[in-house]
C-alpha cells in the first residue's frame, strides 16, 4: 500500500497555514459558525450537496474533520455503508458479539434499496419471494436492532488512516471513529443529487437553492420553483401546492412536457394546475438573476426559443441523483475495475482489519446482488471475529439452537424454561 494514501490528515494537519476557499465552502463554514448548530441541519446539508455535487465536498470534509469533534468514538467495527449489505453486515457482526458503528452520507438506512427502487418489486431475496427496497430495508433495520448499531447518517466517510496499534482512524466532516476493524459497505458510492449546472447558481445553495424538500416549512409565504420530471419532482410540487405549508405559488419547471410520475400524481397534478395552484413550464433554466446577494429569478428557454423570467424566493431542484465512488477510491486499498479486490474466504482487503462486502468489492464472479453481499457480508463477519480475538474457538454455532447467540439476539433461549 502507498502509505501516502492512506495518512490523510493523521498526526499532521492536511494542509498548514491558511486555507484557501471556495464561496461555497465559506458559505458551509459561516452556515456551521451561526450556530444554525446542527451540522446536519438542512441549511448545512444543501451546501454540503452542492459542495459534493462541485466535487469541493470530500477535500473540504478533508480539512475539516480533524477539527469539528476532536474526540473520536472508540469501537470495534466500523460499517461505511447503510445499504441492505452494511445492515446485514452489522446483524453478522452481532451474532458475533460484536456492536457497530454505522455511517452513511444519506439521511436514511436502505442505499440503493431506498434511493432507487423503494417501492420497486424484488423477488429473489431468499425466503421472501415478494418484497419491495422499502420493505427489506425495513426487515433488516428490524432484524438489527437487538444488537442496537449506532447510525451516523448524513456524514460522508472522507478520511482513513492507520494507527499505531493496528486502529483505524476514520472520519467524516463532523465526527471521527477509531475502529480495530472497517467493513466498507460502500455499494456503488454515496448518492448525491444531481445538480442544476446554471452559471452563479451555486452560490446559493442551503439559502435559497435546495435539493431536498424537508423541511418543508421552510418555503413557507414563498414563490417556489420545483425543477425535474420525475417522481420526487412531482410530488415535491404537489406537497407544496396542497396548502400545509403555505406556499405563495409552486411553478413545475421541466424540459419536456411529459412527466414520469403514478397515475395517482399525475392526475393531482393536473388538478392542481388547473386550480392554478401550480403553473407548469416546459423548458430548460439556463440564466438567472440577482439583487444584491438574493436570487430574485430564473430565466427559462422554451422549446421555441422564448426566455421567460419567472420570479422567485427559492429554487428546489429535484432532477435525480446519481452515486459517486468519492473518497473510497482514494484510500490506497487495492483495486480492480474501480471496485476494491478481495479474498472471497474472508472479504478482506489488501488492508489487515479492512474488509469490503456488498457491490463496492470484486473477486472472481462476483455478482451484484444482495443475497451475494448477505454471503460476503457473513463471511466477513466470521474473519473479523478472528481478526479480533485470534483465541477464539471460531464454531459455528446455529441460531436455533445456540444459546448464546439467542442471548444476544435477546430471544428467548433454547433451554429456557417454558413461561408461566
Ligand atoms: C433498479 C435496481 C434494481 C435492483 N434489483 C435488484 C434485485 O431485484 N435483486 C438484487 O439482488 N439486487 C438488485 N439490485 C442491486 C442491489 O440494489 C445492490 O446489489 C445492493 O443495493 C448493494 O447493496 P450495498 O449495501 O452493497 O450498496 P448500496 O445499496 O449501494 O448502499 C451503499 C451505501 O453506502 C453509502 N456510502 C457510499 N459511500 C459512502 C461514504 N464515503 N460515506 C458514507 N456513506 C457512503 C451510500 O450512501 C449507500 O447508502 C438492483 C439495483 C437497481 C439499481
Amino acid at each position: 500500500m502507498n502509505a501516502g494514501h492512506l495518512d490523510m490528515g493523521h498526526g499532521e494537519p492536511p494542509v498548514s497555514g491558511p486555507i484557501p476557499q471556495t464561496d461555497l465552502e465559506q458559505k458551509l463554514r459561516h452556515r456551521e459558525a451561526a450556530g444554525r448548530g446542527d451540522p446536519c441541519s438542512p441549511e448545512v446539508m444543501d451546501c454540503r450537496a452542492s459542495l459534493a455535487m462541485t466535487g469541493l465536498f470530500m477535500e473540504s470534509a478533508a480539512r475539516q474533520s480533524m477539527q469539528s469533534d476532536p474526540t473520536p468514538i472508540h469501537t470495534d467495527a466500523l460499517v461505511i455503508g447503510a445499504g441492505p449489505v452494511g445492515l446485514f453486515q452489522v446483524f453478522q457482526l452481532g451474532l458475533q458479539g460484536i456492536h457497530a458503528q454505522v455511517v452513511d452520507v444519506q439521511d436514511q438506512a436502505g442505499g440503493q434499496c431506498i434511493e432507487l427502487y423503494p417501492d420497486k418489486p424484488l423477488y429473489d431475496i431468499p425466503g421472501l419471494p415478494y418484497s419491495t427496497g422499502r420493505d427489506l430495508t425495513q426487515r433488516l433495520l428490524e432484524q438489527v436492532a437487538p444488537f442496537n448499531p449506532a447510525f451516523h447518517f448524513s456524514q460522508q466517510v472522507s478520511q482513513l488512516s492507520r494507527q499505531t496499534g493496528g486502529r483505524w482512524l476514520v472520519g467524516t466532516s463532523t465526527q471521527q471513529f477509531l475502529t480495530r476493524t472497517l467493513f466498507v459497505a460502500a455499494g456503488v458510492g454515496a448518492f448525491v443529487p444531481k445538480e442544476l449546472k446554471v452559471d452563479g447558481l451555486a452560490a446559493f445553495a442551503g439559502s435559497q437553492l435546495f435539493y431536498r424538500l424537508n423541511p418543508a416549512e421552510r418555503f413557507k409565504g414563498m414563490q417556489v420553483v420545483v425543477v425535474g420530471g420525475e417522481e420526487s419532482a412531482v410530488n415535491n410540487a404537489i406537497a407544496l401546492a396542497e396548502g400545509t405549508y403555505q406556499v405563495t405559488g409552486v411553478t413545475l419547471v421541466h424540459r419536456r412536457d411529459v412527466l414520469q410520475a403514478s397515475p395517482e400524481a399525475l392526475e393531482r397534478l393536473a388538478q392542481l394546475r388547473a386550480s392554478g395552484r401550480i403553473t407548469f413550464i416546459t423548458g430548460q433554466i439556463t440564466g438567472i438573476e440577482t439583487q444584491g446577494e438574493r436570487l430574485t429569478a430564473v430565466a427559462i428557454t422554451t422549446p421555441a426559443d422564448q426566455t421567460l423570467n419567472v420570479v422567485l424566493d427559492a429554487l428546489l431542484v429535484n432532477q435525480g441523483i446519481s452515486p459517486k465512488l468519492g473518497p473510497v477510491a482514494q484510500w490506497g486499498l487495492a483495486m480492480a475495475r474501480k471496485q476494491l479486490s478481495v479474498d472471497p474466504a474472508t472479504f478482506a482487503t489488501s488492508e489487515a482489519g479492512i474488509y469490503a462486502v456488498g457491490d463496492i468489492n470484486s473477486y472472481p464472479g462476483k455478482k451484484k446482488l444482495i443475497v451475494c453481499g448477505f454471503h460476503e457480508a457473513t463471511l466477513a463477519a466470521f474473519a473479523a471475529a478472528a481478526y479480533l480475538n485470534p483465541q477464539a474457538s471460531g464454531v459455528l454455532q446455529y441460531t436455533t439452537s445456540s444459546a448464546l447467540l439467542q442471548q444476544r439476539l435477546g430471544v428467548k433461549t433454547a433451554t429456557s424454561p417454558p413461561a408461566g
